[in-house]
């Protein structure tokens, strides 16, 4: 299994910033996972995964060691009979979401906005609309990259929340992920709710720029973005990265951004709420690398 070196990876986040990953792979298969694993270990390099790069801010500096990225393992099962669905870690949520529709499978029209993949989706617990990943799923299969083997932990082993997994704070790999959805709707009806959850996200959203999506937690009961828009920060804008015109919780890349310029609007951004409101936001976005 190649590995390249010296990859940009702006080209590998929905933000479009990011420096160069030291070394830089997109295994097909198990196999070559397993052999890049092995290489990783062998060497002693640092390991990062990432999937479709949609909740990532990696910085101009870029990261050291071995960066894979599991978006090319796709692939799904759906049991209409049964409503169980296997996907890969690779697989787009939004496909899935389509694929779950057709076979007249109720439980993730509210996740065809979201443009992650099921191993992306799995670590932060993915969620809109009021539905969230956790809620259909029943098990994740794992590889430890220190021994190489594939294990499965149930849903309930994760400790899911918010946006949170225990996968956030262990260096497993996810493999695959298998669900239960709701068997023997109407691929019509469910195909509308889906189409709907769409509509409604980009009329809403600014889909047509590189974002993360939501940048912030929503404080609960609070909505981050309704304390963003009462500061009169929408179109606040720092380098190339603007808070979004349209929805104050999207930081948006209007062209030409860095990480730098993300990370200085978000804390520009904490700051200002902390000082009106006394409370502190915290980022939903994921940091990687050095920042100062
Ligand atoms: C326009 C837009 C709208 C969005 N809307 C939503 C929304 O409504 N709700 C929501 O929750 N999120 C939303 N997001 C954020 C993002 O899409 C989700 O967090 C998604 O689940 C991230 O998936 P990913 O594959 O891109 O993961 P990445 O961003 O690549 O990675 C996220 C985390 O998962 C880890 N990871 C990824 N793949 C693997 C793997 N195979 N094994 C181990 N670890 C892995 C990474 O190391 C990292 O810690 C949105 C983003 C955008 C750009």
């Amino acid at each position: 299994m190649k590995y390249r070196s010296e990859v940009g990876l702006a080209d590998f986040t929905t933000w479009k910033v990011g420096g160069p990953a030291e070394h830089f792979a997109e295994p097909e298969n198990l196999e070559q996972l397993q052999l890049l694993l092995h290489w990783a270990q062998a060497e002693g390099q640092q390991l990062q995964l990432i999937g479709a790069g949609s909740n990532l801010l990696i910085s101009d500096q870029g990261l050291p060691g071995l960066v894979i990225c599991t978006r090319r393992l796709q692939g799904a099962q759906l049991d209409p009979a049964t409503g169980v669905v296997v996907a890969q870690a690779g697989e787009p949520i939004p496909t899935l979401a389509r694929r779950a529709a057709k076979a007249g499978l109720g439980g993730l029209e509210w996740s065809v906005g979201i443009p992650g993949t099921v191993g992306g989706a799995v670590v932060m617990n993915a969620g809109a609309q009021g539905g969230c990943l956790a809620d259909c799923l029943l098990d994740v299969t794992l590889i430890d990259p220190a021994g190489g083997e594939a294990f499965v932990l149930p849903a309930e082993a994760l400790a899911y929340g918010y946006r949170h997994s225990r996968l956030q704070a262990e260096t497993w790999v996810v493999l695959s992920a298998r669900f239960q959805l709701q068997p023997g709707e109407s691929p019509a009806a469910v195909g509308a709710r889906t189409s709907a959850n769409l509509q409604s996200r980009t009329s809403s959203q600014p889909y047509q720029l590189p974002s993360c999506g939501s940048v912030f937690r929503n404080p609960e009961p609070l909505k981050a973005g309704k304390l963003i828009e009462s500061l009169g920060l929408k179109g606040y804008q720092i380098g190339g990265a603007q808070v979004s015109t349209q929805h104050a919780n999207f930081i948006v890349n209007t062209g030409g951004a860095q990480a730098a310029h993300m990370d200085a609007l978000i804390r520009h951004v904490q700051a200002e709420v902390e000082k009106a409101h006394g409370l502190r936001l915290h980022p939903e976005v994921m940091r990687l690398g050095p920042f100062a």
